[in-house]
């Protein structure tokens, strides 16, 4: 039965177990398992390789992206450092300039040691891609929109010149969730998320995915998974599924209030610039509408000093000040000194991430409120 996006959050596959006839998946929380014969290992031998709790969750994802194939990390971090090691000494990389900062580091300083070279462009122009492919040109890596000026990059088209070079497209999904995005139907290789955002939506567990189609390239990541060991456990997985159940209502409801707060916003004098794919105005905003089923839930926004800044930041009782984003609350966050902190102040500043710049994903408290909040700070 071919069953539509909210359906299969909550009918995939593991709404009931099969020994129990429980209404959950159970939580699995072993690190071995007892093998009955010799010549015959079971299933599972060590949770390391494989947990019957992570599983559940790996298939979940795997069917919403419309994958094969999903593996749960311990974070974002963990999985798109996992997947980067399919790359070899001597590889290049392409890579969207306003990459997450973690992934950024992790590249700079990291990959960079071990002879993998990384090129920071505006993927939003795929001319600039094109410009930038090389003979040894083996990865794109990709994010949008992306963080935290919401830039958007065209998947398909990118994916169709990585394709021609023989290039594997990687995308960070974090942002959208494959309820509102599915890059691997616009013909990119491998989807990775930071689940700790809105995939567990809760604010309560740090996990990363990597999904894929393609089974040879799913068994690339599986060795990499289980060699690396960067797993994801059986009580974390558990929270994840059940935080899953409700991703299609979180998305929806956070997305509207998302509007609601952009469009007041878009309307006050001590707002500078607004930077939303859902915007008209965005320069994104066709290639928004064509490859998502929505702008999403987080936005960002400069203000007229630095002083305002400092009040949002501090002074808005409805949205916590912190590192993060994709909760049920709504989370403002300040990303030169947050998730952008690790990237040189010239090279941030060059990319438009200033000192007046605020990041607000927004939550499911009521929109009214959110912007009741914003006006007596904003205008107080
Ligand atoms: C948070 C985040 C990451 C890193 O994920 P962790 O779970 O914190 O390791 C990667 N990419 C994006 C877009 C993120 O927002």
């Amino acid at each position: 039965m071919i069953m539509k996006f909210g359906t299969k959050l909550i009918h995939n596959g593991h709404e009931v177990d099969p020994h129990t006839r429980a209404v959950g998946v159970p939580i699995h929380q072993v690190s071995t398992f007892h093998q009955d014969s010799l010549e015959h290992f079971g299933k599972y031998d060590y949770a390391r390789s494989g947990n019957p709790t992570r599983e559940a969750l790996e298939e979940t994802i795997a069917q919403l992206e419309n994958g094969t194939r999903g593996f749960a990390f311990a974070s974002g971090m963990a999985a798109i450092s996992s997947v980067l090691l399919l790359f070899s000494p001597g590889d290049h990389l392409v890579v969207c300039e306003d990459v997450y900062g973690g992934t950024y580091r992790v590249l700079t300083t990291l990959f960079s040691r071990l002879g993998i070279e990384a090129s920071f462009v505006d993927t939003t122009d795929l001319a600039e891609i094109r410009k930038a492919i090389r003979p040894n040109t083996r990865g794109l890596y990709l994010e949008t929109p992306s963080n935290p000026l919401l830039k958007v990059t065209d998947l398909a088209g990118a994916a169709e010149i990585a394709k021609a070079h023989d290039i594997l497209v990687m995308v960070d999904n974090t942002f959208m969730t494959p309820y509102l995005q599915r890059p691997l139907d616009l013909g990119c290789d491998i989807v990775l998320h930071s689940g700790t955002k809105f995939l567990n939506g809760h604010s309560d567990v740090i996990c990363g995915f990597a999904v894929v189609y393609d089974p040879e390239l799913a068994a690339r990541i599986q060795f990499l998974q289980n060699s690396f060991g960067a797993i994801l456990g059986p009580q974390d997985s558990w929270l994840v599924l059940r935080g899953l159940k409700t991703l299609k209502v979180r998305m929806e409801e956070s997305q509207r209030g998302a509007r609601a707060v952009v469009d007041w916003l878009c309307r006050q004098k001590n707002v500078v610039d607004v930077f939303y794919p859902g915007l008209a105005s965005h320069p994104g905003f066709a290639i928004q509408q064509a490859q998502a089923t929505g702008p999403g839930a987080v936005l960002s926004f400069t203000v007229a000093t630095i002083e305002l800044t400092r009040k949002l930041l501090e002074e808005l009782t409805l949205a916590a000040f912190a590192v993060s984003l994709g909760g049920v609350e709504s989370i403002i966050s300040y990303p030169a000194k947050m998730s952008h902190a690790a990237m040189p102040r010239e090279e941030r500043e060059a990319r438009g991430i200033t000192g007046t710049l605020v990041r607000l994903s927004v939550g499911l408290e009521d929109p009214e409120d959110l912007v009741a909040d914003l006006d007596r700070v904003l205008n107080g």
